[in-house]
């Protein structure tokens, strides 16, 4: 939450409790929120609260200090912590789930995953800079001139748009490849050229499918190119629900310019590159492999002002008159409903947890 936010929230009718430095490691000191209170446990926090806004998912004794038929609101990946999911239903929470918020025109304003690749996308290509013995734009000095870096983005989904924007405003060259063949359009419309390999794996949803193996050789031989030119390489290729895809292999690693770079924001999910290791930066052969985790968190003040007010537009969107009204037939409500009154409502959780 951001002092910004906090009156917003308030027009809707809510009095703000906030965990004692909650703020602090997004330069949110508590003496700069106005109209709240602080708290310093989280159980005596949430013990009184109708509505518990978070970011991560709570821990199972704050779901157990929470009231009965409270509203939590958070990123919960019910799927993978069903222990969470089954505390959640015992204590009859209504857990929205911020993973879960459909990507559909209206709920665009409260999407935090957007938001926050937005951001991440944009920190890539400065990671990747500060780990290469090169730089990124054509420079002319008294000496001769210096060549522009090639930069490749792997995955042109809202992060990898955002790394082509910052690598393109950073002088690089860039390039742009991603399995969908709609996102050539944007990928020239942000100054990057597509890479072309005529395999489409559009999916369900603008997500994208797996390859078959015979897609995976033909795509590999057209990519080994393009990844042996690069200086920097962006990779940011998720699949939602499964390990991230590998796109690059060891040995096209191991054919990489010496003192290339590869910034594999697939790390999270396992990683886009055969040698990253998630939460290091490592060399291997001649690159190296930066496996940056929860990178929002390192542009923490701009993370949570986007956070907040996707939170916030959730909320305005279930409020009325001072009131929460939980309509299950509206679209955002039913896809990021996990529980709700002591049933486990969405049916992939459920199946996890069962
Ligand atoms: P994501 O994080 O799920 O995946 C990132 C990208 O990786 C995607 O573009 C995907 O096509 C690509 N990818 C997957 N496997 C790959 C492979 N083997 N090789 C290369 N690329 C691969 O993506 P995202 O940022 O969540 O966006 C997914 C889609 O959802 C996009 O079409 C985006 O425009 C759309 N979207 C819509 C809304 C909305 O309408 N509210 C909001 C956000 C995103």
């Amino acid at each position: 939450m951001t002092p910004a936010v906090v009156p917003r929230l308030a027009r809707l009718g809510a009095s703000i409790s906030l965990e004692k430095d909650a703020g602090l490691g997004a330069t949110f000191a508590d003496g700069v929120y106005k109209d709240v209170s602080f708290s310093s446990g989280v159980g005596a926090l949430v013990s009184d609260a109708d509505v518990v806004l978070a970011v991560q998912p709570p821990a199972i004794e704050a779901v157990e200090a929470m009231k009965a038929g409270a509203l939590l609101v958070s990123f919960l990946y019910g799927a993978a912590n069903p222990t969470l999911v089954e505390a959640l239903r015992d204590r009859k929470i209504t857990a929205l789930a911020m993973e879960l918020i459909p990507r559909i025109s209206r709920a665009q304003s409260m999407d935090a995953l957007s938001s926050q690749a937005a951001l991440t996308g944009y920190y890539a290509p400065l990671l990747g800079a500060v780990n290469m013995p090169r730089i990124l734009p054509m420079m002319t000095t008294a000496v001769g001139s210096l060549r522009a870096a090639k930069v490749l983005v792997m995955g042109l989904g809202v992060a990898g748009l955002s790394a082509l924007a910052t690598a393109h405003r950073l002088g690089a060259i860039t390039e742009g490849y991603d399995v969908r063949p709609e996102t050539a359009e944007q990928a020239q419309s942000l100054g990057a050229k597509f890479v072309d390999t005529g395999v489409d794996a559009r999916g369900e949803g603008g997500y994208a499918r797996e390859f078959t193996a015979d897609e995976k050789n033909h795509v590999r031989g057209v990519l080994s190119q393009h990844i042996a030119d690069a200086d920097m390489i962006i990779t940011t290729a998720a699949v939602p629900g499964r390990r991230a895809p590998v796109l690059i292999s060891a040995d096209q690693v191991a054919a990489m310019k010496p003192g290339a770079v590869i910034v594999d924001l697939g790390a999270e999910g396992g990683g886009n590159c055969e040698g990253t290791k998630p939460g290091e930066t490592v060399r291997a052969g001649p690159v190296t492999i930066v496996g940056p985790l929860d990178v929002p968190s390192a542009l923490s003040e701009h993370a949570s002002e986007l956070y907040a007010k996707n939170i916030l537009n959730l909320l305005a969107s279930i409020v009325k008159n001072g009131a929460i009204k939980l309509d299950f037939s509206d679209e955002v409500i039913a896809a990021t409903a996990v529980s709700h009154n002591g049933e486990i409502r969405n049916e992939a959780v459920r199946k996890a947890v069962e």
